[in-house]
């Protein structure tokens, strides 16, 4: 009887019903919403979780997520479906600000924390086809990117900019990402807008496999439109990254940031911030778009207030 006791103590405290010390607690799940599989936001995700995850000592469990994009990480964080997302920096002022899509429904709970990389809004077209301007896209089939996007805000923009009509002087298309990539290559598609990081493995991929060429963005209309939005900028898509573009392409970018909402509690929130400002140096080199990562300019783009507690660890660190 008192052996059959032992057992069962011995049992509970196995399963830490019964730990002599501290019980032991499960790991708080914490989802990070990326973007498509071929994208940057997918790889920051999982190179941040994996950051969060060795440096908590079990106290997180950060899962990244990959997913449809800016539009639907902002909602999907407002709401709770997310605890942190990865969304454009133009899609965080609109949601904030309540404009576009938002436009009498701002996601006012929606917290910003930091920016990582630079963006710019790519228009990518094979070598072959006669599109060399944006005015070129009249009568092509183009894929816009998937609803959910920010990249289709950026298309959808543009196209408004250079008077194109999306129903009727293009064929449109709302591919997520790799299938436009396999539709450009397979010639099912002539052209597509896509906002990404450089250099994004998904054009590599595309550079590699067809001849391509990056259309300019750059007009008097879309400078104005640019100049008159602090969360834009006129930039270049640097020469040389990309098989067959040697020379630097005119268009506009956007800041990557990293949202959360009001809700989320201060210690998580420091925790999340300060593990990634502590290890930059490891997510600098684990991917090539992340190299120049300077904690300087990752206070930029950020429409939406910081959560309270990433504003004190800043504070704390001299960066605001
Ligand atoms: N900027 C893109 C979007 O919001 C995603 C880019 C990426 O996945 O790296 O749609």
């Amino acid at each position: 009887m008192r052996r059959l006791r032992l057992v069962v103590l011995a049992l509970l405290v196995a399963v830490g019903l019964l730990a002599p010390g501290a019980p032991a607690r499960a790991a708080q799940d914490l989802l990070f919403g990326g973007g498509a599989v071929t994208g940057v936001y997918f790889k920051a995700v999982l190179y941040a979780c994996n950051i969060i995850n060795r440096y908590s000592d079990g106290t997180y469990n950060c899962i990244g997520r990959p997913g449809l994009g800016s539009v639907f990480n902002v909602n999907a964080v407002s709401r709770g479906l997310l605890d942190f997302g990865f969304v454009q920096s133009d899609v965080q002022y609109q949601a904030f600000n309540g404009e576009d899509e938002w436009e009498r429904k701002p996601l006012e709970n929606l917290r910003s924390l930091f920016s990582l990389h630079t963006e710019t809004v790519l228009l990518v077209t094979r070598a072959a086809t006669p599109i060399r301007t944006v005015e070129d896209l009249r009568g092509q089939s183009v894929n816009l990117g998937n609803p959910g996007s920010g990249a289709r805000v950026n298309a959808e923009q543009i196209l408004e900019l250079y008077g194109i009509d999306i129903e009727n002087d293009i064929r449109a298309e709302g591919l997520q990402q790799n299938e436009a990539n396999q539709a450009l290559i397979e010639g099912k598609i002539d052209a597509f807008f896509y906002t990404v990081g450089n250099p994004a493995i998904a054009i590599e991929d595309i550079a590699d496999a067809v001849e391509i060429r990056i259309v300019p963005i750059d007009s008097p209309a879309v400078q104005a439109f640019v100049a008159e939005r602090p969360y834009y900028v006129m930039t270049e898509v640097p020469g040389g990254l990309y098989r067959g573009v040697d020379q630097g392409v005119v268009t506009y970018g956007v800041n990557a940031t990293v949202v959360t909402r009001a809700e989320m509690p201060d210690e998580v929130v420091s925790d999340f911030v300060s593990m990634i400002f502590e290890n930059l140096d490891e997510l600098r080199t684990s991917y090539p778009v992340f190299e120049t990562l300077d904690p300087a300019t990752m206070m930029e783009g950020l429409s939406a207030p910081l959560h309270p507690a990433a504003e004190a660890w800043f504070t704390r660190q001299g960066l605001l």
